[in-house]
């Protein structure tokens, strides 16, 4: 892409999440550039498909916890700076352009919107939905959950069932946690994506890619088998290329819609790691920010690290619940999408 194509896609980006016609700016081509998928830097992938070909051949049960152990060794002191919002280029781009008018937005009328996804990765997630599910219907709450197809975990379908019954959505996470797959052929993760909507009975619209891996190939291979929404570009990585733009856009030469997550609980719960008083300020500071700019926040909370912390996702529900009280909309990625989606065919 060159600027000239990197400032449109900021432009329209701008205009479709604001309502607000931006007028040309060098800005706009920096934007463009933020928002453009950028695949991991070399080292890492070859790192990934390494892993990939030897750990990820043991049981689900070894695998996790080595996983966690090479998360440890690129964050051996188990410090990460955590990014504000308001240091986030697109954010701020947004933030001047709107001044303090009411954002009028694609929503309509809403103060922004909640997404509460949940990546699950092993039984231990799986095992914790339960207890999830309890915490949401208690606070009529709707939300999103990736599943992967071939974990350590059962694809019950009276569960998922019950969850679509409840209104709650039912997203692709992959088929093995294939923190590589992004780095492998069109055709095979074209594949992967296949299947493993098969395996959900077709239900899945949206992907979240296993450890946020993406490239070009994903995005058609997303493209080609049908999914709507890819979740799997951060807003404010610590470690990955990121949007800095709390809203969803169309990525020119896709059909697919990019819904980029604002809130990673293993940033706070892993990474950083913080208390739950810390996780939920951290939590508190991105969503206040992201909803004064009527963004998208869209938090992802895996099922496995609620285990002794269901203290945190109760919080957390109740301040989701607050802003809902308070006019924020809060609903699955895929309505959300949708509600996009029919304003781009406008
Ligand atoms: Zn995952």
């Amino acid at each position: 892409m060159n600027d000239t194509n990197y400032a449109q896609l900021a432009k329209e980006a701008i205009r479709h999440a604001t309502g607000i016609e931006p007028s040309a700016s060098p800005l706009l081509t920096s934007l463009g550039y933020h928002l453009t998928i950028h695949s991991q830097p070399r080292h890492e992938r070859l790192m990934r498909l390494g892993f990939e070909a030897t750990v990820a051949k043991l049981p689900f049960s070894i695998r996790y916890p080595i996983t966690n152990l090479m998360k440890k060794i690129r964050n051996p002191k188990s410090t990460v700076p955590i990014a504000s919002m308001k240091d986030l280029f697109g954010y701020n781009l947004v933030r001047d352009l709107i001044k303090n008018d009411i954002p009028k937005f694609f929503y309509e009328g809403s103060k922004g919107v909640i997404v509460l996804t949940h990546d699950v990765d092993n039984l231990v997630g799986w095992n914790m939905l339960p207890e999830a599910l309890k915490d949401l219907r208690s606070r009529h709450l709707p939300a999103t959950f990736n599943f992967l197809t071939r974990a350590d975990y059962p694809l019950d379908y009276t569960v998922l069932d019950r969850l679509a019954t409840a209104g709650h959505e039912i997203g692709l996470h992959g088929s093995t946690h294939d923190i590589a797959l992004a780095f492998r052929s069109e055709a095979s993760i074209l594949q992967t994506l296949r299947r493993g909507r098969t395996a959900l009975q077709e239900r899945p619209s949206g992907f979240r890619s296993p450890a946020f891996s993406v490239s070009h190939a994903l995005f058609k291979a997303l493209d080609g088998a049908g999914f709507v929404y890819d979740s799997s570009i951060q807003v404010a990585s610590t470690f990955y290329h990121s949007t800095s733009f709390p809203f969803p856009y169309r990525l020119p030469g896709f059909d697919l819609i990019e819904l980029p997550l604002t809130f990673n609980d293993d940033m706070v719960v892993r990474d950083a790691p913080l208390s739950d008083q810390g996780s939920l300020r951290v939590f508190s500071e991105l969503l206040d920010d992201t909803l004064a700019v009527g963004g998208v926040f869209v938090a992802n909370i895996h099922p496995h690290n609620l285990v002794g912390r269901m203290g945190l996702y109760e919080s957390i529900l109740e301040l989701v619940q607050e802003k809902k009280s308070a006019g924020t909309r809060v609903t699955t990625a895929g309505q959300i999408v949708d509600i996009f989606g029919s304003r781009l065919a406008q």
